[in-house]
């Protein structure tokens, strides 16, 4: 028998949750891209955008999801033959260094281990050694969704001032943005990358880049920057086509409305305790079952989890058989361990990992702790019992707190 039907919950790490709102924002006839209402409200959308990045900097759309904005924010400070340093703490860290490889940028990498954030003390020493300022920039991802990991981006920052180093501190918050807390100008970050499909819950396909003046500087100083990556036009334009460089992406930017205006109304501040109250949940509900059990979090520190995506280690086979269980059972779908081990390594299957990022309340984080309790025990998974109650625990304290 399965038990499937009915509203099906997708609790992978991106694409997130849809609201209906969005949805139905989008449910519509092709708007004039000419004038009027949409060009409109895509004036809207820039100070809004702003609030939720936490700056007073520059905004570029793109039509692309976060791997295009890789190539766009380097594209816009980084020419071929130019160093980066990367201190990468998962697949997504690698990826970001890849793409810079792609480009002919000289890359230095510095690998953590997966169960690790960024160490400042490397990133020291490495700026340091470059005493003829090379590096160009300090790729960081803020939560590496392969491993779950949250990166301090105000270390880095006092890393560079303490050293002098005039290096762009640049910031993937892809998985992060209105999930994590993240503040790009109190932290001193100069270049942020995001994409609609996480926290900001509309489908895959807008990116963003935010950028300060001492990045709008290094940009006018690029030798040539490609015209669909070039940030300058998007940033400040002065016919509708250029906030895109071409046709608007209609649909996207209707949903975009609905839900900024939704992080508007519950306000920064609250979504960032909701996904920490949330996330916490998860948390003691996964040491409850791990402590008679092989279920373990991949990040030890709870100051270094972040609040968006949760990787976790059951041990080959069961992760596999765990997310086959509860898709096909349950109407749940979990995130793939991605990063973890080598691709023809068995025990990969081990690893699975869940998304909590965007449109998602205490109501659905206990459905699905529960799907994963039931699933323990349908599958004969050894564990304790007791985390969905622990977890309601600590949603009733968090609601008490107000
Ligand atoms: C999802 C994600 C990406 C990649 O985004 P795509 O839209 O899949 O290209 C990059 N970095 C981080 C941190 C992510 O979470």
């Amino acid at each position: 028998m399965s038990l499937a039907h009915g509203r099906p919950y997708l609790a992978i790490p991106g694409p997130s949750v849809i609201p209906d709102a969005v949805l139905q924002a989008m449910h519509r006839p092709a708007p004039n891209i000419y004038e009027g209402a949409l060009p409109e409200m895509v004036d809207t959308m820039i100070p809004d955008l702003r609030y939720v990045a936490q700056t007073s900097g520059h905004v570029g759309i793109y039509i692309c999801n976060g791997h295009g904005m890789w190539e766009a924010a380097l594209s816009n400070v980084v020419a071929e033959g130019e160093k980066v340093l990367v201190p990468a703490t998962g697949r997504f860290g690698l990826g970001w260094a890849d793409t810079a490889q792609a480009m002919g940028i000289e890359v230095e990498l510095l690998e953590h281990d997966r169960q690790s954030a960024i160490d400042p003390e490397r990133v020291h020493a490495a700026l340091a050694a470059d005493k003829a300022h090379r590096i160009k920039a300090v790729l960081a991802v803020h939560v590496d969704t392969s491993t779950s990991v949250r990166s301090d981006m105000t270390a880095l920052r006092a890393v560079l001032d303490d050293l002098g180093h005039p290096a762009l501190l640049m910031a993937d918050c892809i998985a992060s943005l209105a999930c994590d807390e993240f503040r790009m100008d109190d932290w001193g970050v100069d270049v942020m990358i995001s994409a609609s499909q996480k926290g900001l819950m509309v489908p895959p396909g807008l990116g963003f880049v935010f950028f300060n003046d001492k990045a709008a500087e290094v940009r006018r100083a690029m030798p040539r920057v490609t015209r669909y990556w070039d940030w300058t036009q998007r940033a400040n334009p002065e016919m509708f086509y250029q906030y895109f460089n071409g046709t608007a992406p209609t649909h996207h930017l209707y949903g975009l409305r609905v839900s900024l205006d939704m992080i508007k109304a519950e306000g920064m501040e609250a979504i960032w305790a909701r996904h920490a109250a949330l996330a916490g949940a998860i948390w003691v509900a996964c040491d409850v079952w791990g402590s008679a059990g092989p279920l373990t979090l991949n990040i030890k520190d709870p100051g270094l989890r972040s609040h968006a995506v949760t990787a976790l280690r059951l041990g080959a086979p069961h992760g596999k058989r765990l997310r086959e269980w509860t898709a096909e059972q349950t109407g749940v779908t979990l995130g793939l361990g991605i990063g973890m081990s080598e691709p023809d390594d068995p025990n990969g299957t081990g690893f699975f990992r869940l998304g909590h990022m965007g449109h998602v309340s205490a109501h659905m984080i206990l459905g699905l702790l529960g799907v994963l309790e039931t699933g323990f025990a349908a599958l004969d998974i050894p564990h304790a019992k007791g985390g969905v109650t622990a977890a309601a625990q600590v949603l009733a304290q968090a609601s008490a707190r107000g």
